[in-house]
């Protein structure tokens, strides 16, 4: 049996219907912004592996640190010990964030960072005896698939199941162009209510949703409101940092800084599993005391492994090179070409772009004709060696930093045939 049948006994994918999933490609090798098959076939990885593939795959200098390190050093208790990969890794990541950031807290991915974040927050609180029971958020927002992280999420499809075991958020309206002053109003009558524990929020670009955009003018004027109301503000970066929105980090755009950060996906590089949430020394403080009570009670088994660590702290290594801002400059560039040749095709709504993200919008029909050409199209992309994943009516393009100008307009051409598919139908 070959391995995509095999694997079709026995393994339960993400996010995938299994009784109508076809068979899932097997992938044996990657390098650059490359998959290969078995025989060979090369896909061009358009959507960095779930948007966590920054310097492209099986980068050799990343690869090199963690074989080092995994014979040094495969893993340590984190309560009570420490090692040099966490330590270096803490003090790179603190002088690239915003200087308010002063503490580095490890967990596993994405989720566990949020998680960790709205835990702090809460506690924060509790720990002063000024307990604050409310969390806002934005009601399109994804900030993860465990059940805190599901909380402050968008209700669903995907959160249908669960909604009665999550916990209660007040929701604001994306700030979207034209929306500003109506969330601006929103915020400020949700705040003026004193027992608002945090804001979280994706920084600028919203991806789950549809990579969906505002204004960091706007955000400002929120941060500033919650700062005046004594909210904490949680900034998730899961998404938008390392680069993506084309600044190092999406809050680097801002003029007033959140309290606390949340770090996964580019982090490592996109190599190994690994969550970050950063903080100021003013949150760090609250947990300190005589009362073992105030502890933050929080930590995974494989809390700061050191082998996540070592490839993130090369990921860094790599990020801070000159080259890599370039070819973030570079796609970019490309990116607005590309805008500016498709800008009257009649499929298209309208075109976003943030630092190396691209999305296209797509004139919307009907939802289920959506559901239906979003499979259509993946498929398409797929045939032509290009992976895509649209999400609903929005085609994005997320590439590695290292994908060149020609397998970018390698991307851009199967656009073209999916959109010309689409006006055909
Ligand atoms: C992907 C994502 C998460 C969840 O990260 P996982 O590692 O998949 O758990 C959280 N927030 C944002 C903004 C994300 O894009």
């Amino acid at each position: 049996m070959n391995l995509a049948s095999r694997d079709q006994q026995i393994i339960w994918h993400p996010y995938t219907q299994m009784q109508t999933a076809s068979l899932p490609l097997p992938i044996v090798r990657g390098k650059k912004s490359w998959l290969y098959t078995e025989t060979g076939e090369a896909y061009l990885d358009a959507v960095s592996s779930w948007w966590v593939t920054i310097h492209g795959h099986s980068h050799p200098y990343i690869a090199e640190k963690v074989a080092e390190q995994i014979k040094q050093l495969d893993h340590v208790i984190f309560a009570g010990f420490t090692h040099p990969p966490a330590v270096e890794l803490a003090e790179k990541l603190l002088s690239l964030l915003p200087n308010n950031q002063k503490r580095v807290f490890y967990s596993d991915n994405g989720s566990t960072a949020v998680e960790v974040a709205l835990k702090m927050a809460i506690q924060f609180w509790e720990n002063q005896d000024k307990p604050k029971r409310l969390i806002i958020a934005f009601r399109d927002s994804y900030h993860g698939d465990t059940f805190g992280a599901m909380s402050v999420s968008s209700r669903s499809t995907f959160t249908q199941p669960f909604v009665q075991y999550l916990f209660q958020v007040d929701f604001i309206d994306v700030p979207i162009k034209g929306k500003e002053a109506q969330v601006i109003e929103q915020l400020t009558t949700l705040v003026q209510q004193g027992d608002v524990a945090a804001f979280i929020f994706e920084p600028l670009l919203l991806g789950t949703a549809g990579m969906v955009m505002y204004s960091p003018e706007v955000l400002n004027q929120l941060l500033k409101i919650c700062q005046q109301h004594e909210v904490l503000t949680i900034a998730d970066e899961v998404m938008t940092g390392f680069g993506r929105t084309g600044k190092n980090f999406a809050c680097d755009y801002l003029t007033i800084q959140p309290d606390i950060m949340c770090f996964s996906k580019g982090l490592t590089g996109g190599v190994m599993a690994l969550g970050v949430t950063t903080c100021t020394n003013a949150i760090y403080q609250a947990f300190l005391s005589d009362n073992p009570a105030k502890t933050f009670f929080h930590g995974h088994s494989f809390t700061a492994n050191p082998i996540a660590c070592t490839a993130a702290s090369a990921s860094l290594d790599l990020f801070k090179d000159p080259s890599c801002l370039e070819n973030r400059q570079r796609i970019s560039q490309e990116h607005e070409g590309f805008r500016e040749e498709i800008k009257d095709h009649a499929a298209i709504k309208e075109s976003r772009q943030l630092g190396t993200v691209l999305a296209i919008e797509l004139n919307a029909g009907q939802t289920s004709y959506f559901n239906n050409i979003r499979q259509i199209l993946y498929s398409y992309a797929l045939e032509n060696h290009v992976i895509l994943r649209p999400l609903g009516n929005i085609i994005y393009v997320m590439p590695p930093y290292c994908t060149t100008n020609e397998e970018l307009r390698q991307i851009y051409d199967v656009i073209l045939g999916m959109l010309s598919l689409i006006a055909n139908n």
